[in-house]
């Protein structure tokens, strides 16, 4: 039986939770295999460190890489072919070989929007149907959110910081997307079905910041998902719930992206129950 090697390049990773998430996919699917993370400074990448990970894919001494900040677009260059997703969104989180070709993919874009499905249906008891979404921040994570959503026939309002940047996701996902002003206005939260944190504002240790424009209701309604998922419940999603709101961390997020990595470097289908539970459990042994 092959022995899986599996891994994740980026800098830094000491919390990641990824080899958690993959070594439970490995035990519940009955693959023998591990999941290292492969730290590499700006210097290491710089002198060839991405290159060398990548011709271990393709050499199949490594069976499949995960690709997180900074190295999601500066990984680009080293690979044969793009998926469309990934091609769309201009980032790469899951490297695999195929037919001999490094592909690069984004298996963030799809894993976002199975968990929403699964949120929209336990939260609300309905079936998720497409609306307006209005998106804080721009960056990548922003990008694969905003790509999933258009695709699946939502109107998304970005905003962020730096209205360029802004501007620059509207510009290159095209329809489907307006960028608006930062915080956002009045006018840009009607008819707003739901709010999506796309930027790190309450991730760990800053636990008590939210991204949410203090002073201003949420739009009634609205369903509040937050990419952030250390800690288990950001104060974004505790205002959002104060307000009678239902709401979300990103953890699902998290679980269905290594799934579908998963599953595209070994053919299987990881139990996502035992996903989520190595990773609830991982964060109680940590304390977070
Ligand atoms: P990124 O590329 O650095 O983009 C972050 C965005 O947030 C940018 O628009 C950035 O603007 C903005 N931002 C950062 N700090 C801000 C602040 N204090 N005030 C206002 N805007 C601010 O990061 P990313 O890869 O998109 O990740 C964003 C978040 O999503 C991170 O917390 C990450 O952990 C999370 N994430 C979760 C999952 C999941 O599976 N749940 C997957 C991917 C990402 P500037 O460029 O001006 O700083």
């Amino acid at each position: 039986m092959r022995k899986y090697k599996l891994g994740l390049i980026g800098y830094p990773l000491a919390h990641s939770l990824s080899p958690v998430l993959h070594r439970a996919a490995l035990q519940t699917s009955g693959l023998e295999g591990d999941y290292s993370l492969f730290t590499l400074s700006p210097e290491e990448a710089y002198h060839g460190g991405i290159q060398s990970l990548l011709s271990a894919v393709r050499n199949e001494e490594i069976h499949g890489l995960n690709v997180t900040i900074p190295y999601k677009q500066q990984s680009i260059p080293h690979l044969d072919r793009l998926t469309e997703t990934a091609a769309a969104i201009g980032a790469v989180n899951t490297v695999y070989l195929d037919d001999g070709a490094l592909v690069g993919e984004n298996t963030d874009a799809p894993g976002v929007y199975r968990d929403l499905e699964t949120t929209f249906r336990r939260s609300l008891g309905t079936e998720i149907k497409p609306g307006i979404c209005l998106l804080l921040g721009a960056g990548g994570a922003a990008r694969a959110v905003a790509h999933s959503l258009v695709k699946e026939g939502w109107q998304v309002r970005v905003t962020a910081r730096r209205f360029a940047q802004a501007e620059s996701l509207a510009a290159d996902l095209g329809f489907g997307v307006v960028s608006v002003a930062w915080p956002p206005q009045a006018a840009a939260l009607e008819n707003v079905r739901l709010i999506i944190n796309a930027t790190p504002i309450g991730m760990y240790p800053d636990v008590h910041q939210s991204p949410w424009i203090e002073g201003v209701p949420f739009p009634p309604n609205v369903l509040v998902y937050d990419l952030v998922y250390n800690p288990p419940v950001t104060q974004l999603v505790r205002q959002a719930r104060q307000a009678g709101l239902p709401a979300e961390t990103g953890l699902g997020m998290l679980v269905h992206q290594a799934a579908l990595a998963f599953s595209l470097w070994t053919g299987a289908k990881p139990s996502i129950q035992a996903m989520f539970q190595a990773a609830r459990e991982a964060y109680r042994v940590k304390g977070e």
